[in-house]
């Protein structure tokens, strides 16, 4: 496999702009949260573990996973949380492993919100953390989001503190000034990858 890059950050980081950068740069950009959805698809077999587990109650009429139910189910309780994560974190690796392997570009970049929380960080050679303050953060996601602040705060509050991802990033791309700064250091660091698959 080629050299695998990881874009990571909270909400509001400025990890999608970060990430749509090195896709209009010709890097092919594998999508965790994208990865999640496609296994818990009807005929995925991460969908027939959950339903097998937690119920039919959390399927549709037509057979599709009810989003809605299991977020219910799992955020009232923690083991319930840990089941699903058990059920469908080694499908969703699989996943992300067959889209990194078809990959053509130079190198690949994977996102994830969750990298340095799950063993995804393992498929990564290297990570780069988008970093914001908390403050810019919030101001930004509540603009594109229109979330109410409580609701942003909750899903901060869930993530992991932003001093614990910075002491784990191997780059810090510091995202507390204008976008034209934010896509110039990506810029700067896919320039860096290139030259050094160059030298592989
Ligand atoms: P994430 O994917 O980490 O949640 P986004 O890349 O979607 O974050 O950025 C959140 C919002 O903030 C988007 O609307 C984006 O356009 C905006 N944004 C990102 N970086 C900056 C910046 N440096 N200055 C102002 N707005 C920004």
């Amino acid at each position: 496999m080629n050299l695998v890059i990881g874009v990571t950050g909270g909400i509001g980081s400025g990890k999608t702009t970060a990430t749509d950068r090195f896709q209009q740069l010709g890097i092919t950009v594998v999508d965790a949260d994208q990865a999640a959805r496609v296994v818990v698809e009807p005929g995925q077999p991460a969908l027939g573990a959950i339903a097998a587990h937690f119920g039919t109650g959390i399927l549709q009429a037509d057979g599709s996973l009810d989003r809605a139910a299991l977020r219910h189910l799992v955020f009232s309780d923690p083991e319930h949380r840990q089941k699903l994560e058990q059920l469908t974190h080694p499908q969703i690796n699989e996943e992300i492993r067959r889209q990194l392997g078809n990959s053509t570009s130079a190198y690949t970049v994977l996102s994830s919100p969750l990298l340095l929380e799950t063993n995804q960080g393992k498929l990564c050679d290297e990570v780069i953390l988008i970093d914001a303050p908390e403050s810019a953060q919030l101001a930004r996601a509540m603009a594109r989001d229109h979330n109410d602040k409580a609701q942003i705060q909750r899903i901060m509050a869930a993530q992991m503190p932003r001093r614990d991802r910075r002491a784990r990033a191997d780059h810090l791309v510091d995202n507390s000034g204008s976008i034209e700064q934010l896509l110039l250091a990506i810029d700067k660091l896919h320039a860096q990858f290139l030259k050094r698959c160059a030298a592989f």
